[in-house]
């Protein structure tokens, strides 16, 4: 089923999707998998995978000198996603990014998930890179989701860029697309970020997912900016439960996004991270009520590996 779908069919009951980092290198399946056992009681209508391109990583060498070497060190979306699909029955949402992949490879990779009957993706650019901060698409690939989607959508029309490919199948992949309340970082203002979210929609994308909000009064204006830019697809909130006192500082720096007043003071209260968790659940468990109540029964939440607090909100609003 599509997001779209599963919204439809909710019928306005709560449902909660969960946001899942592959493992990093050298880890097991089954870290997933202890992850979502916890979680699937909750009966999510999908499951998110994240995708993270290549960085560059510092080895140090026997003469002590550091040696700079490229390094992939969560592998494995298509194949994580295929595992959470065939164990679990649910529908799974691998992310697609520009950054770091030519055109072949993400053709490549479109072939793999539609071989394995994985029909929905969220296409986003992907973050710059961890040194500079800064975007540099391959030269083989795409500078924007919204060309990655072109791409998606020539794959649903049996149009792929390898000449070779006869009698292509017509892949029916339904796309999700990352949307800013605060505005994206680089983008100079919303109306300018608001213009571009429209062009993905326009080009394809069924469905938006947020980046992390803390004030929920920030979501409902963007949702009215976006309808007001003529962006009618549904907007999925994703929240994040603060989970350790640094993320007071590290999520505003790295996501240019705002900590409430009320909400910093109450963190800047606690004396360890078991308070902190406390304060982070009953807010996410508060901006899922609210949100709910506002006719926005959907809420995605970024796991980011804390699922005990997880799986309290998930009992807190389901
Ligand atoms: P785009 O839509 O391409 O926009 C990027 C910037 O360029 C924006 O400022 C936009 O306004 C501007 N822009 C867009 N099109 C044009 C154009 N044609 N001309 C000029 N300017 C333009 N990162 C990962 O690496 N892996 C993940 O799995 C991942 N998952 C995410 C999931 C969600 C729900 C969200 C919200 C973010 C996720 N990210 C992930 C982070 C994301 O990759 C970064 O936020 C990235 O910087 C932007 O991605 P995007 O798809 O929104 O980019």
């Amino acid at each position: 089923m599509t997001i779209p779908e599963h919204i439809a069919q909710s019928n306005g009951s709560p449902r909660i999707s969960f946001e899942l980092l592959p493992p990093i290198k050298g880890s097991s399946i089954n870290t997933i998998f202890e992850t979502l056992d916890k979680l699937m009681p909750f009966n999510p209508p999908f499951i998110n995978i994240t995708y993270h391109r290549e960085e560059v990583s510092y080895m140090r060498q026997a003469d002590g000198n550091l040696k700079p070497a490229v390094v992939r060190k969560r592998p494995g979306t298509v194949a994580i996603a295929a595992a959470i699909q065939a164990k679990y029955k649910v529908d799974v949402v691998p992310h697609i990014i520009c950054g770091g992949f030519s055109r072949q490879e993400t053709e490549d990779a479109l072939i793999d998930l539609d071989f394995l009957g994985i029909k929905n993706l969220l296409v986003i650019r992907g973050d710059g890179d961890k040194i500079t901060g800064r975007f540099k698409p391959n030269p083989h690939g795409h500078r924007y989701a919204s060309g990655l989607i072109e791409q998606i959508i020539n794959m649903n029309k049996g149009i792929y860029s390898e000449q070779y490919v006869q009698n292509p199948t017509h892949t029916g992949f339904s796309i999700g697309v990352a949307g800013y309340p605060e505005k994206h970082p680089e983008a100079p203002n919303l109306d300018d970020d608001l213009f571009y979210l429209k062009q993905k929609v326009d080009k394809g994308a069924e469905y938006i997912v947020t980046q992390m909000f803390f004030d929920n009064q920030v979501f409902f204006n963007f949702v009215k900016r976006c309808r007001e830019a003529g962006i009618n697809v549904p907007i999925i909130p994703g929240l994040k439960p603060v989970s350790i006192k640094e993320h007071l500082h590290v999520l505003p720096r790295t996501f240019s996004l705002t900590i409430p007043s009320a909400l910093a003071k109450e963190l800047q209260k606690c004396s360890d991270n078991n308070q902190v968790r406390d304060v982070g659940r009953e807010w996410t468990t508060a901006q899922i009520k609210e949100l709910h109540a506002n006719g926005y029964p959907f809420s995605h939440i970024y796991t980011m590996g804390k699922v005990d607090q997880i799986v309290k909100i998930s009992e807190n609003v389901l």
